[in-house]
């Protein structure tokens, strides 16, 4: 089994519930994208699945029957679906995972479906994946990881309950790194991941992209209007990468808001353009407004002008805590 970094109290808490046969039938896994939640659900799951759950330790006893078909990937009482990216599973996946859901498990023990990326099911699909939660079979049970709950249905959420996954530390990325056996990383990218594992290898791929969108962020704050236009025209025409570049934004601001939180003035700015960042986000990938205005209004928030207008009007914009408080 992959070690797992981080999520400590969450795991030893959902094992606890595992050995004392108390976890929930539906549960929502929520944080931000690539901090190990799913190696959490897995590791729950194979828990759950172990023939000595109740005396095992976390993640099952590792050489039972169960154990052994669980990492070989072939546990027929294992199901695991993920909604995002081209081949995300379609309606037809759901039915038909959730009539194997319906049958009595074939080794005897419990079930378990996982759902990655759950935030991303359709509509038609939550619907179907309702009524499985509305009535859980006995022995039955539903892991949905995600990380943002507000694109899942209420009716759905409601009947889940939800373990919240922070953020992995500086200090855990740096075991994960350790783990990997890469050698030199900067400090920069590591301040940039902001806590999760699959942004630094993103960022590590992509180091030409940040360095550009950090460099834009940097001219937005000395009020380049220039710069923001043309920065603004080419992330919203560039279609394919706009999620990532709108990630690197929100990444880069926020560091610049920690990195200034002695600075009221500063302060004051950066989190109103972390809040825009966050909304462009929002809007351009789940509304479809337009991505090079939207883009366009965020940066030119960067402007350290504006924490004149800011101090006149203190209460217009979120604090640090609450931005911080968010989550995201
Ligand atoms: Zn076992």
């Amino acid at each position: 089994m992959t070690s797992i970094i981080g999520h400590s109290k969450q795991r030893r808490e959902l094992s606890e519930l595992v050995r004392s046969d108390r976890l929930p039938s539906a549960l929502v896994f929520s944080g931000l994208h690539g901090i190990g939640k799913n190696l959490v659900a897995r590791e729950i799951a194979r828990q759950l699945l172990c023939e000595q759950r109740e005396a095992a330790p976390q993640g099952g006893c590792g050489t039972c029957r169960t154990c052994t078909l669980f990492e070989s990937s072939t546990h027929p009482d294992l199901l695991t679906l993920t909604f995002s990216g081209e081949h995300g599973a379609s309606v037809d996946d759901i039915r038909a995972a959730l009539e194997k859901m319906s049958l009595k498990p074939f080794m005897g023990g419990k079930k378990v479906a996982i759902l990655n990326d759950a935030d991303e099911i359709s509509i038609v699909g939550a619907n179907i994946i309702l009524k499985s939660l509305e009535e859980p079979r006995p022995d039955t049970y539903f892991i949905l990881v995600l990380s943002n709950p507000s694109r899942l249905p209420a009716t759905i959420l409601s009947r889940c309950q939800r373990f919240f996954f922070d953020r992995l530390s500086t200090e855990e990325i740096r075991e994960i790194i350790n783990l990997r056996g890469i050698q030199e990383i900067s400090e920069a990218l590591l301040l940039l991941a902001d806590g999760s594992a699959a942004s630094l290898d993103s960022l590590q791929a992509r180091s030409e992209m940040w360095e550009d969108v950090r460099a834009v962020v940097e001219r937005a704050w000395l009020g380049d209007q220039a710069i923001v236009a043309r920065a603004a025209q080419e992330w919203g025409a560039d279609k394919n990468q706009i999620k990532e570049r709108l990630t690197f934004l929100r990444t880069t601001i926020r560091q610049q808001l920690l990195a200034t939180s002695t600075d009221s003035n500063a302060t004051a700015v950066w989190a109103t353009a972390l809040q825009n960042a966050l909304d462009a986000e929002y809007l351009i990938l789940d509304r479809h407004v337009n991505p090079t205005l939207t883009i366009f209004k965020t940066l030119q928030s960067c402007h350290r002008a504006l924490s004149i207008t800011y101090q006149l009007t203190p209460r217009q914009h979120p604090t640090v805590g609450e931005l911080l408080m968010d989550g995201r």
